[in-house]
């Protein structure tokens, strides 16, 4: 079976979610190869990439690696599709993936696909383009397939691969070295999953009305270990933090439940959450063209309608 490299997305020694997604992915297509770039992979780490079906583990341990954002990233996926020769390379579709993508794809003279949301045989793949408006089937005609895959597309499924570790030593350009991270600065990690990661996320709007009263989306969001997301009209308001912005100008996420409270559905927002798999909108406006979008809509008072769901969600746990 043919190779499929799949380039690990990883923080403090832990595997994300995604990878293990994209593990899932390349298990129907061929025999996943994942690739680990940077030092410090554990033995649990392996173990994890094994699990969820990697055939083999290519460790480049080099610091260089992630000490110089992504430009070494795209080299060692080079080297090794040159030596490998795989069917393709999958990445996830975050904004470090998608930049790898793409400089690989010119390094290694190849077609890539960003923002697949879903991939078959003979590597077609569904593509949300246009900001999220349109629903494209896309394939690579050129070298090497490159996808990069969206967070929650393929729900990771466990299935043990052989695991079979092989190192790898990448010779690094001097361009490649040419931006070096001279800071990192820890996120503080609250106990709810990252935005882009996570399978469920609940929004508010403008219509929650104050820094203070986000603490109800912010407990619907706990109730069901959902990451908190925001309009950029409540983000603008200074009422929860930019990073947290979801849209055109902030994170796309893509999670099999977004909650939109307070939102009024603007093009610029759906264009970074529409390919959720199911909407539900709390809008005390019932002509608001989020119901366009929404599978599911409660038209009334969000003050109300959210701290009962969150009771209600909390009794039945
Ligand atoms: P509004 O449009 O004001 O809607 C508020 C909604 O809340 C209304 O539908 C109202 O009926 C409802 N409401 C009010 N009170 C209540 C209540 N008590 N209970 C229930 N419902 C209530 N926007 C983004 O979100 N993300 C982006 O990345 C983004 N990028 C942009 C980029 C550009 C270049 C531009 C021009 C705009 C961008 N915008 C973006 C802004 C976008 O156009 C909208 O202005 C914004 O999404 C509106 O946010 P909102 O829905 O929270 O506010």
């Amino acid at each position: 079976m043919s190779e499929i490299l799949v380039l690990v997305e990883h923080a403090e020694g832990e595997v994300k979610k995604v990878t293990l997604e994209l593990l899932t992915l390349a298990r129907t297509l061929g025999s996943p190869a994942a690739v680990w770039a940077g030092p410090g992979i554990t033995a649990e780490a392996k173990a994890r990439l094994a699990e969820y079906g990697a055939d083999k583990i290519y460790v480049a341990g080099s610091a260089d690696l992630v000490d110089h954002v992504v430009a070494p990233k795209a080299e060692l996926l080079a080297q090794l599709v040159a030596a490998a020769s795989p069917a393709a390379v999958l990445v996830a579709a975050t904004a470090e993936g998608k930049e790898v993508a793409g400089r690989l794809a010119v390094k290694t003279d190849s077609g890539v696909i960003t923002d697949a949301v879903g991939l078959g045989e003979g590597f077609v793949a569904d593509q949300s383009i246009f900001g999220g408006g349109v629903n494209v089937r896309a394939k690579v005609r050129r070298g090497t397939p490159i996808v990069a895959v969206r967070p929650n597309s393929t729900a990771p499924v466990a299935a043990a691969g052989a695991g079979v570790e092989e190192e790898v030593t990448v010779a690094l350009s001097d361009s490649a070295r040419a931006a070096r991270v001279v800071e990192r600065v820890k996120q503080e990690k609250g106990a709810r999953p990252e935005l882009t990661e996570a399978a469920i996320v609940v929004s508010g709007g403008r219509g929650v009305g104050s820094a203070e009263n986000f603490s109800v989306i912010e407990e619907l969001a706990d109730s069901l270990g959902a990451a908190v997301g925001a309009s950029r009209a409540a983000t603008d308001a200074g009422w929860y933090p930019h990073q947290f912005q979801v849209g055109q100008t902030g994170k796309t996420v893509s999670p099999q439940l977004y909650i939109a409270a307070g939102i009024s559905g603007a093009i610029q927002h759906r264009a970074g959450m529409q390919t959720a798999k199911t909407i539900v909108a709390i809008n005390k406006d019932p002509e608001a063209p989020i119901f366009e979008l929404a599978d599911y809509g409660v038209v009334g008072d969000l003050h109300q309608v959210v701290p009962q769901l969150t009771d209600e969600i909390k009794k039945r746990k």
